[in-house]
């Protein structure tokens, strides 16, 4: 049946609001939300870590203890429930209760034990589905720490008659975390049947390419990034396992919570606007100017940057770039955090363009917003950049985004100069500073020609990054996966 609502079950590591650390936990919080508003029955299961508090989030027990197949016999595990969301599209949430793996840790990640834990997390997913008696008809597991999910479910729940109709999809969020380890852990898992892969090493077990492996079907964070990951340069070791299997991988790009990130309703930003009213956006960039003490000048182009410091966000190109752009009338802001290196060369071209350029090297979600709501361009000359939110998030508050045409940078924002008429930023290509900063360049020529640079923003405002959508690409794919599994998903 065509429009048949689904049973989904999304396993991942970390979710807001429960976990954060990075990029996945903001997927796995609002990409169910999106799935159950289109009408299906979607549930997140994760496990519970220790900072997760029953009080705060109104969690409660669910059934007895049961026990999951780890170890050298079996360990007990609760399974304690909640929900996400606040609409009428609430998502059920089940949370993976063991002391000794995760509510005595007051992190995510991070010990020596991780592979352990998650093989916990996965087998005791697998056995609570038993315990609620829901069987999904699709799971959708998410980076390595659920690798062992689809690996379970292929190579041994096909003989099990609760187990064999249910499909996967296996999203690849950072391929950079692979989750390798020793094969023992398949002894601790009590899956010892698990094939060798080719790219594993002797001795050890991939989870990423386990699960790569063994899914119905695998997708990444933007179509672009999917077909940049078959290249031995940026398929991180797993290439020649992902061109194997590269009729089964596509491409969803990430959506942005859009009730969030909302120029019109954003209590952050000091004045409110939308795309028929930039004339007020212009107040947030004197007042961005103002709170920055640069020179409050409104036909100086302000050029902002909000990222974490390190080489995969191109940081290594800037110091000749900026060199080069503090030579022009132009005003830049950067806020970031990460390698040391990073910090003092922009401290050092801070101290040689006093006027015109100001670092602040923290994490501050407010003074992001005012970046997004104030600046003119927002820089992205990313290395890598699988799916990347800070360019949408710039443009929906209308800050033109001068990006390298890599991954999900590619896939979100149209070049001017190449589709005149129709662009949303400013792309370059080759990983150089001369690339970057000839985008730069045609970037702070549109600038000046003031009707046709408000066109650009209002084209930027125009485009629907919200979840909507993905989400609409992500049910099709669940019914891709089932056709491909063997059970009715078409
Ligand atoms: P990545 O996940 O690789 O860091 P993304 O562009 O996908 O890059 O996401 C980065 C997110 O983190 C954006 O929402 C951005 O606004 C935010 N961010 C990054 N650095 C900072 C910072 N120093 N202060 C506030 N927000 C930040």
């Amino acid at each position: 049946m065509a429009n048949k609502p689904l049973k989904v079950l999304f396993l991942a590591a970390e979710a807001v609001p429960f976990a954060k650390v990075g990029g996945l936990a903001d997927v796995a919080g609002s990409l169910p939300k999106a799935i159950r508003a289109l009408g299906h029955d979607v549930r997140l299961m994760m496990p519970r870590y220790g900072t997760i508090r029953s009080k705060q989030f109104h969690l409660e027990k669910i059934g007895d203890p049961f026990p999951v197949p780890v170890g050298p016999g079996k360990e007990q595990v609760h399974l304690i429930g909640g929900t996400l969301g606040e609409s009428d599209a609430k998502v059920p949430v089940y949370l993976i209760w063991n002391d000794q793996y995760f509510s005595s840790r007051d992190r995510v990640y991070g010990f020596e034990d991780d592979a352990q834990r998650f093989a916990v997390f996965g087998r005791a997913a697998l056995a609570a589905l038993r315990l609620l008696k829901w069987k999904p008809d699709v799971i959708h597991a998410n980076d390595w720490h659920t690798g062992i999910v689809p690996t379970w479910l292929n190579a041994n729940g096909q003989t099990i008659p609760f187990y064999r109709d249910i499909a996967t999809l296996f999203t690849i969020h950072n391929l950079a975390y692979q989750g390798i380890t020793g094969r023992l852990i398949l002894t601790f898992a009590q899956m010892e049947y698990v094939e060798h892969l080719s790219i594993e090493q002797p001795g050890t077990v991939n989870w990423m390419a386990q699960g790569i492996a063994h899914a119905d079907l695998v997708n990444t964070v933007s179509a672009q990034y999917a077909r940049e990951i078959l290249t031995p340069d940026m398929g991180m070791g797993l290439d020649s396992l992902l061109r194997e299997r590269k009729d089964r991988l596509s491409g969803v790009v990430n959506g942005i919570d859009y009730e969030q990130w909302d120029p019109a309703t954003d209590p952050n930003i000091p004045h409110r606007f939308d795309a028929d009213g930039l004339d007020r956006r212009i107040a947030n960039k004197t007042a961005l100017q103002q709170q920055t003490r640069l020179p409050v000048r409104s036909d100086v182009p302000l050029i902002g940057m909000v990222t974490r410091l390190d080489p995969v966000k191109g940081m290594d190109l800037m110091e000749p770039v900026l060199e080069w752009l503090l030579e022009q009338e132009a005003q830049f802001i950067v806020l970031g955090t990460g390698l040391p290196q990073y910090h003092e060369s922009l401290e050092r071209i801070q101290g040689r363009f006093p006027n015109r350029m100001r670092v602040f090297l923290k994490f501050d979600e407010v003074l992001a917003r005012r970046i997004y709501a104030g600046a003119d361009m927002f820089l992205m000359p990313s290395g890598v950049e699988p799916c990347g939110l800070g360019q949408m998030i710039a443009m929906r508050y209308g800050c033109v985004p001068v990006v390298r045409a890599t991954g999900g940078l590619a896939d979100t924002v149209t070049d001017y100069t190449a589709k005149r008429g129709r662009g949303t930023g400013f792309t370059f290509v080759d990983f150089t500073p001369e690339a970057c900063k000839d985008a730069l360049a045609r970037a702070l020529k549109v600038y000046h020609r003031k009707q046709a640079w408000r066109r650009t923003q209002q084209r930027c405002m125009s485009i629907d990054f919200s979840w909507s959508a993905s989400a609409k690409q992500y049910v099709k794919l669940y019914r891709r996966a089932m056709t491909v599994h063997g059970t009715q998903g078409t």
